[in-house]
């Protein structure tokens, strides 16, 4: 029995979840039947995955313009861009009451409670997250003011008139609440922009807004929802287990992978009656693992995402991802924040590892520690280290750059 065998009562929700799937074209055509069952865990394995970014698209080509998923349950109908124009995002009156609570539940874990005044930056036309998060707050029993993105003068006035303490947004845009003369706030709530994925953007939001801040980031998709949210305690990001299923793949043979590996998040909802997700592959990197948080035990994204899987590649037969370098680099002052690229080339019979290191050049013993935290880590060391005193921003690996 591995560590990511999923218990009895997961596989009869799995199984619900698998036919409500089943009554759409869209998993008909996927799976080339409409009726699959799971009895353990590897038959879940087995189930093909949909590709990411495919979902909406594909879900729209099977029956223009509302798509495979629309039917009389359709009580909510959101839009989210596509590379051929924006596509729809469904809930029935069922779904947006399972997505309500399980978002209600990550709230009270970030620290939100009843006597918490709330805005809102993020927009509530068409696209699914204004509407999504007035739910939640509604659902947890603070108060919330639908205000949406602009109006920065209006803004700040509200919220001092209200005492608003938790701001659900862009951290760039809070900046400029600040800025602009809103009151201190208790909980910021990333959404809207990357966050701690740019390195110093964290801190800087905290240097701006005060030290006592805190800063909850959340993972979510337009067609999955809210999936996992830091909680005040900030030991990576609780997964909403009663909301969806969260597994992490090998990119490259699609296998699962055991706790704590880093690999492509795969979701699947666990109560969604319409557009409900099976097997999503999101294209982002992250490690499941399980952990001791004092708000309670929780299946977690430790550390948070890692990256993109399509940024992956097979070095020297290891396989060897930029996130985790961007980790190794910042673990030791000489090397934490500086810019890098790899570079891969063939040397002869083989492969060469470059890293380029922007700054100035390490001493001895900073260099020897780098080469030690490679072995250990990603399991190969650079052939060899070079310096340059800038690098523009661009793709990590260099002959991306280049071609
Ligand atoms: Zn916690």
């Amino acid at each position: 029995m591995t560590d990511t065998t999923i218990s009895a009562t997961l596989i009869a929700t799995l199984n619900r979840q698998l036919q409500r799937a089943g009554r759409h074209g869209f998993y008909r055509r996927l799976w080339g039947q409409s009726k699959v069952e799971i009895t353990q865990s590897d038959d879940f394995a087995r189930i093909p995955m949909v590709p990411y970014g495919a979902f909406a698209e594909d879900a729209h080509q099977i029956d223009p313009p509302r798509g495979s998923f629309f039917g009389r349950d359709v009580v909510r109908i959101n839009l989210t861009p596509s590379s051929k124009g924006l596509r729809p995002i469904y809930f029935s009156a069922h779904d947006l009451v399972s997505l309500r609570r399980a978002n209600a539940e990550l709230l009270r874990r970030a620290g939100v409670t009843e006597d918490d005044v709330a805005i809102t930056t993020l927009s509530y036309s068409l696209l699914p997250a204004g509407l999504m998060i007035q739910d939640a707050f509604e659902e947890l029993g603070a108060k919330i003011i639908p205000v949406g993105p602009g109006e920065t003068e209006r803004t700040v006035a509200l919220m001092r008139d209200w005492k608003v303490s938790v701001i659900y947004g862009n951290p760039s845009y809070a900046m400029r609440l600040h800025e602009a003369g809103a009151p201190p706030i208790r909980v910021l709530i990333a959404g809207g922009e990357p966050f701690s994925a740019i390195p110093g953007y964290k801190d800087a939001v905290r240097d701006a807004l005060g030290s006592q801040i805190v800063l909850i980031e959340s993972y979510g998709l337009a067609e999955a929802g809210t999936v996992a949210r830091e909680c005040r305690h900030q030991r990576g990001l609780h997964v909403a287990v009663d909301y969806a299923h969260l597994e992490v793949i090998d990119p490259a043979s699609g296998e699962p992978l055991p706790r704590g590996e880093v690999g492509e998040i795969v979701v699947t909802h666990l109560d969604k009656e319409i557009m409900p997700l099976v097997r999503y592959r999101t294209g982002d990197l992250g490690v499941l693992d399980h952990v001791d948080c004092p708000c309670g035990r929780t299946l977690t994204l430790v550390g948070g995402i890692r990256g993109r899987a399509d940024a992956m590649r097979k070095v020297k037969g290891v396989k060897l991802y930029p996130a985790q370098i961007r980790q190794l680099l910042d673990q030791d002052d000489t090397t934490r924040g500086r810019a890098f690229r790899l570079q891969v080339s063939d040397g002869g019979s083989t492969q060469q590892l470059s890293l380029i290191l922007e700054g100035p050049p390490l001493a001895d013993g900073a260099l020897a520690d780098l080469r030690t935290r490679f072995r250990k880590e990603v399991l190969i060391i650079p052939n060899d280290i070079r310096y340059e005193a800038v690098l523009p921003p661009g793709a990590i690996w260099l002959d991306d750059a280049q071609r």
